[in-house]
């Protein structure tokens, strides 16, 4: 049955104030991509990466030089990036309070972009909730060696496992080496119920197929298999956001996919930053709307 593509709305485009220095500065060496490439990307798909990368705490991969020079991991404020870029109190174990970052807006995303972002990397969980996940990620990490297909096929059996289970997933194209499964979830269950959960569903597939799969984070158990990275749905653990680009040669960019699309995708760097146009584009296709979104919660199992 075919079924009329009726076009969807496409999204109001964003504004910001926020002034970028630096435009000509090459951040891509090898793509000939620079801060201002990068900026016109972020405020390009500013419309359809907020519903992702707004009102969850952030980590940030600033690589202020550009990517092939010194880059670092960023997780709360230094107090530099001004008033466009949030601060969120979280409770560490230690008992004390860190200021966590979070965006709420398009300003947000240039802020951060400004100060050298490359990668925005989010939360499982919203600010407003901090302590129940509103979203699981199954990161599908493949042994050097392993291509693509596998990788695919091992994304395709987890969503078929977690349908089993009553659960609906999307895929992510990670833009490095592998795929994310996404699992939105109803934020009812706190992060230690959340956790286990994955961490029983990764370990029951590694012993059904341990020929392919491992949950064991050891680089050596992973010999010629996918690890199925659970440990990115604990507290305080973050996984890159839909549509952020990544700071790897291509300049490639995560990018939500539909599983009949993924069959026939080659590469986990599909989509670059080169490609704002045609990702906005796909947004507003009938197939992908509704990506990531779904009323569900944790099974009893
Ligand atoms: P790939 O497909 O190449 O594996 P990835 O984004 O999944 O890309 P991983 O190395 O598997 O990369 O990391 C998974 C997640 O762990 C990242 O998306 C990121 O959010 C988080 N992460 C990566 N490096 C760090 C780091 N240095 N500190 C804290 N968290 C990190
Ligand atoms: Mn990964
Ligand atoms: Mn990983």
């Amino acid at each position: 049955e075919v079924v009329a593509e009726k076009p969807v709305a496409a999204p109001e485009p964003a504004q910001s104030a926020i002034r970028i220095s630096s435009r000509e500065r090459v951040i891509f060496p090898g793509d000939d991509l620079t801060k201002g490439d990068l900026a016109d990307y972020y405020l390009a798909v500013a419309p359809i990466a907020l519903p992702w990368l707004a009102n969850r705490p952030i980590s940030l991969v600033r690589c202020p030089q550009g990517r092939a020079r010194a880059c670092f991991f960023q997780k709360h404020d230094a107090g530099s990036f001004g008033e466009q870029v949030h601060h969120v109190d979280v409770r560490e174990k230690d008992g004390s309070l860190e200021p966590y970052l979070y965006i709420d807006d398009a300003d947000g995303i240039m802020a951060c972009v400004q100060m050298g972002t490359i990668e925005f990397h989010g939360w499982g969980s919203l600010v407003a909730d901090i302590e129940k996940p509103d979203r699981l990620v199954f990161d599908l990490d493949p042994d050097e060696g392993l291509d693509f297909e596998a990788v695919k096929k091992a994304a395709a059996d987890l969503k078929d496992h977690l349908a089993d289970i009553g659960l609906t997933s999307w895929p992510l194209l990670s833009g490095g080496k592998g795929v994310h499964v996404v699992v939105p979830l109803a934020p009812r269950a706190e992060w230690p119920e959340a956790r286990s959960f994955c961490e029983r569903f990764a370990r029951a597939l590694s012993e059904a197929e341990p020929e392919r799969f491992t949950a064991n984070l050891k680089k050596a158990s992973r010999k010629g298999k996918i690890f199925i990275d659970y440990l990115r749905n604990q507290r305080g653990s973050t996984a890159v956001l839909p549509y952020v680009a990544r700071a790897r040669e291509g300049a490639p960019v995560a990018a939500p996919v539909t599983w009949t699309e993924l069959r026939d995708i080659d590469s986990p760097r599909h989509f670059t930053i080169r490609d704002a146009a045609a990702l906005l584009e796909r947004a507003t296709s009938r197939a992908l709307q509704g990506w990531g979104v779904a009323d569900q919660t944790l099974p009893d199992v």
